[in-house]
This record gives structure tokens, sequence and C-alpha cells, in this order.
């Protein structure tokens, strides 16, 4: 991480866990050992039907909450979809696009762009999530896979709204698997990311971007993760829905400003 130019988010990917009671009851303990530090932006992405319960929780703390998917029109006849006006008048300042649970469901690079520009157009920050399966890895093309990915999610993403996106590297293979990437493979691809912004943008931009690592972070591997120079923080599933481990995990981003 790099605290001089960027912000550093530590961010639960709930997936489906937790019902509204269990959500409650879970930011009830996280509000009781939070770290009381400024270090690191904090929030957790909650099923939909909890993001109510969630964002009353939280209230008055620095937790932003998020949704985990959105549909990218404003409104209309998309039976069980939820718009970016929805999720900002519930509450959300974040929203999760593109992972690869939903790429695998049939998610195109394409809808996922639509969704990008739907969720800045509503004030939200997107979370984008890119990353290659191990087949890709062992073939050799991670980095042309991930570039790829990062160019059609920010396909005429103009200048000015780029500022506002957060991109997590989450290496198929490592989400949900105990199998994490490396600090130096995890680094490679986020520094690859990082010159992709900068030549799609510039370099002041890409100095400015926070990109993640998501993929079986933990409480055990989170501070060598978080330790490298192109890794602003963590995208996390597993151990952000045990309140401990996401404290320290939270602790572990508290690094000596580089
Ligand atoms: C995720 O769902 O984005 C994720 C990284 O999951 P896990 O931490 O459980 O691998």
């Amino acid at each position: 991480m790099n605290r001089k130019y960027r912000k550093t988010l530590i961010a639960g990917n709930w997936k489906m866990n937790k019902t509204a009671t269990e959500t409650k009851e879970f930011m009830t303990k996280l509000k009781a050992i939070m770290p009381k530090g400024r270090w690191c932006d904090i929030a957790l992405c909650v099923p939909a039907v909890s993001i109510g319960t969630a964002v009353r929780a939280v209230r008055e703390t620095r937790i932003g909450i998020g949704a985990q998917n959105c549909n990218a029109n404003p409104s209309g006849a998309y039976t069980g979809e939820i718009s970016t006006d929805m999720l900002v008048d519930a509450g959300c300042k974040y929203v999760i696009l593109g992972h690869s649970e939903r790429r695998a469901m049939g998610e195109t690079d394409g809808e996922i762009n639509a969704k990008v520009h739907a969720a800045l157009n509503a004030g939200l920050i997107p979370i984008v999530c890119v990353g290659e399966s191990l087949e890709h890895r062992e073939n050799g093309i991670t980095e042309e896979w991930v570039s790829m990915q990062v160019k059609l999610a920010l396909k005429d993403v103009d200048a000015e709204k780029i500022r506002k996106v957060v991109i997590a590297y989450e290496p198929i293979w490592a989400i949900g698997t105990g199998r994490t990437a490396t600090p130096e493979q995890a680094e490679a691809v986020c520094e690859h990311i990082r010159a992709v912004v900068r030549k799609l943008y510039t370099s002041k931009h890409a100095r400015a971007m926070t990109i993640l690592y998501g993929g079986s972070m933990n409480e055990k591997n989170a501070y060598e993760l978080l330790a490298q120079p192109d890794i602003d923080g963590g995208l996390i599933g597993g151990a952000s829905l045990v309140a401990e481990k996401f404290v320290q995990i939270i602790e572990a981003s508290n690094q000596p400003i580089a």
C-alpha cells in the first residue's frame, strides 16, 4: 500500500451469508471491537435484504455499507433486480461489480461496464472485480486476461469519474479455496493493473487508484499481502463473516506510510 497517494480500503463481501438478524448481531459485535484509528476505509457488502439493517446498525460509525450487484437500468420491468438509485436511497456507499461468482452465472464484460457507469452516475463507489482462472495462469495469460477485463469494465469511463473506482484483483483459483496468491504473485498483477490504468488515463490517476487483493485473505496472511506497494487493501469473503477476524485484517492494514 502507499497511503501517501491513495486510500486503503478493507472491504468484506458477505456473499449469500447472514440473515438481517445475524447482520445486526455482527454489527453490534464489530462496533464494540473496532479499532479507533482511521488509517483505512471500511466497507461491508451485505445481501440486499440486509442493507437497511446494516446501514441503521453502522450509523455514526465509519463503516460504509455496500451491495454485491446492481442493475444498470434506472427502473422498469426487471423482476428481481435492484437499481443503483435504490441502493443509494437505502444508504449504500459501495457496490461490488463483476465478481467472478456473478461472471460464472453469465454476467458479461459489457454488462459489467454498463453497471460501472450506472454506479458512478448514481454516486456509488464501484468495486470492480477482475481475475484469472487457474487455466489462464497455467497458460501464462494472466496479465493479458486481467488487462482485457480492466479495459472492458472501464470503457468510456471519463477521467473525472475514474477517481471513484476501486479495482479488486481476485484470482478465481484463490477465492474461497484457502489457497492465497503469494504476496509476490498478487503484487505483480496489482502492479500490472496500475500500469493498465496509467495507459488508459494518466500516471496521476494510476497513482491515486485504490487496488485491492481478494482471494482467501485472512487475519494470518493480510499483513504481508497489504505490505506490497500496489495492494491498497483487501476484498475479503470468508474472513469478513467473523468480526474478530475482520478486525484483525483492519489492524493489519495499519502499516507505516511509505
Ligand atoms: C470474495 O468473495 O471476494 C473472496 C475473496 O472470498 P474469500 O476471501 O472467501 O476467498
